[in-house]
């Protein structure tokens, strides 16, 4: 059987997806993964998709944090989860805001991100999916022209009565129930 060159992936919000949504996390410390969502990536894995994280953290530019702490907050997340047997194949993140400093094209919905990882990973991106707990994450999904999927975890309930134009191709309860049913 031919086997299809290119990867298919799942790209990941982080906050509001894999661990709590607790406001502008801003310390290893505070980072507790979401019930299920470790499983949920193991059960992604063995179906044969990448793990991609993409956040938005402008904690960073609002000086909330430096990316030094960042750093450490991705790692214990990264140890967490080799201790459970699964491995993210990369972590992109945007410390920017406009606001702080100065426009980016990294800050989702620019699809930058993802398109990095598409080029770096060599993804197919039409069987690929971009899942986040609001609807810029929806809307980077879309502007990467990836399939799009709401959870409803994080701000996901919230944002779910705020679809209008931007919608999501599925909504799932949580990571673990669209890594079940996909
Ligand atoms: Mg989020
Ligand atoms: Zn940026």
């Amino acid at each position: 059987m031919k086997k299809s060159e290119k990867e298919k992936a799942i790209f990941l919000d982080r906050d509001g997806v894999v661990n709590k949504e607790v406001g502008y996390l801003s310390s290893p410390k505070n980072f507790e993964f979401i019930e299920g969502s470790i499983e949920a990536l193991k059960i992604l894995k063995r179906k044969g998709f990448l793990l991609i994280v993409i956040t938005n953290q402008a904690g960073i530019a609002r000086g909330y944090f430096p990316e030094k702490t960042l750093e450490r907050i991705h790692d214990k997340m990264i140890k967490r989860l080799k201790q459970n047997g699964v491995e993210l194949d990369d972590i992109y993140y945007c410390p920017h805001h406009p606001d702080f400093s100065g426009p980016c094209d990294c800050r989702k919905p620019n699809p930058r991100m993802i398109l990095k990882a598409v080029l770096k990973h060599n993804i197919d991106l039409t069987s690929s999916y971009m899942v986040g707990d609001t609807l810029n994450d929806v809307q980077t999904g879309k502007n990467a022209k990836c399939k799009k999927v709401l959870v409803l975890t994080g701000y996901g309930k919230e944002e779910q009565n705020e679809i209008g134009q931007i919608i999501p191709d599925m909504i799932f309860k949580n990571l673990k129930e669209f890594a079940i049913n996909i």
